[in-house]
């Protein structure tokens, strides 16, 4: 294989040359799932009876350590990640979580977030903040503590998740910003709770349409609650008007209130998919790298890195892999997609 130096290609301002897949997608974010692990249960997730005693968690001599995944992001960056976002499973479970995120963060023109069921919040969100964490967003389903007992299946309190924010907040991360799965009949009764709660604040809630990732959940198209009902039910209660994107091919669809306290998100990816601007890889835990969210099988990177790969020839996989992409699941979806292997988001991180 032709190895490309993952530096050889420079643009005029000094940024790494890009990587671009047959569909004419740059690579600009990266996702690593730290762990296949989590604290919760959330039923359109991680179902207690699929991942209950029984389940094999990946051992821990088959995950990346710190330094290899620092080795593998600096390839990424190199072919022009410019964002790494640390997910899982949930990554505050990871012993040290700020020592990696120290080590992501001194890589050149790299920005990194984090995405976390935000229970262990509390204590961590500052050592965050010091070890160069640039943002945060935090999975909260539903304010009323029964509904959310029930959707995290742990009996874990909202409590405990609102002083998580409150500690982000005073870290000084803002916005957070605040991820709602909605699954109809279950919490989208008290979708407009979080928008009251929220709204003033200067955080920004975004609801997610709750996909059909992985093969556990059980999740049928009658369980979606379209984004575009979301906003007409925000709408009637408080005006909104629609929000240029931050950037091309940004996923969320912003609304802002009309009268100026700020903003919420709909992420539509059942309803509205946007497979033509997905530039997201994943890395698993165990470094495996995936092009999709709803791909089957993965490119290994641990394997080569642990055989004595150089830094350009880890890199040239990923660029190699990236290249040869043609995926775009959501923009397929059907009958015929259904019933295709997927991993779970638990490992492939979400
Ligand atoms: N444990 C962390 C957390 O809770 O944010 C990070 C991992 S979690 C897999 C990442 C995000 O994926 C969360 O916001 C979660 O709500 C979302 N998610 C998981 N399963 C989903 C599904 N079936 N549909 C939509 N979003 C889902």
């Amino acid at each position: 294989m032709a190895i490309q130096r993952p530096d050889a290609v420079e643009h005029s301002d000094g940024a790494p040359a890009g990587v671009t897949d047959r569909r004419g997608r740059d690579m600009r974010d990266l996702r690593i799932s730290v762990t296949d692990r989590c604290n919760f249960r959330c039923r359109y997730c991680m179902p207690r009876e699929v991942f209950g005693p029984e389940f094999r968690f990946l051992p821990r001599g088959e995950i990346l350590t710190f330094e290899e995944i620092a080795r593998i992001a600096r390839s990424f960056a190199a072919h022009g990640v410019r964002k790494i976002r640390l997910t899982g499973g949930e990554p505050t479970l990871r012993a040290d979580l700020p020592g990696l995120v120290r080590m992501l963060a001194d890589i050149a023109g790299v920005e990194v977030a984090l995405t976390t069921n935000g229970s262990l919040l509390r204590d961590l969100a500052q050592p965050l903040r010091d070890a160069g964490l640039a943002r945060i967003t935090v999975s909260l389903d539903s304010l009323d503590d029964a509904v959310f007992r029930q959707m995290n299946d742990t009996d874990f309190p909202v409590a405990d998740v609102l002083a998580g924010i409150e500690a982000a907040e005073a870290a000084g991360f803002r916005p957070v910003k605040i991820n709602a799965v909605v699954r109809r009949g279950v919490n989208d009764h008290t979708a407009l709770d979080l928008v009251r709660h929220f709204r003033g604040s200067g955080h920004i809630v975004r609801f997610i349409e709750f996909m059909d990732v992985g093969t556990a959940n059980g999740w049928r198209l009658d369980d979606v609650v379209a984004g575009a009902e979301i906003v007409a039910r925000i709408h009637a209660e408080t005006p909104l008007e629609p929000a240029e994107p931050n950037y091309p091919g940004e996923v969320v669809r912003r609304w802002r209130y009309a009268d100026g306290s700020g903003e919420i998100g709909v992420i539509t990816s059942v309803t509205e998919p946007f497979c033509g601007g997905c530039t997201r890889a994943r890395l698993s835990a165990d470094g495996q790298l995936y092009t999709c969210l709803f791909a089957a099988s993965g490119t290994d990177l641990r394997a080569p890195l642990r055989a004595g790969a150089s830094d350009a020839e880890i890199a040239a996989i990923i660029a190699g892999r990236w290249a040869r992409r043609d995926d775009r699941y959501s923009d397929l979806r059907s009958q015929a997609t259904a019933g295709l292997p997927r991993v779970e988001m638990s490992y492939i991180g979400g």
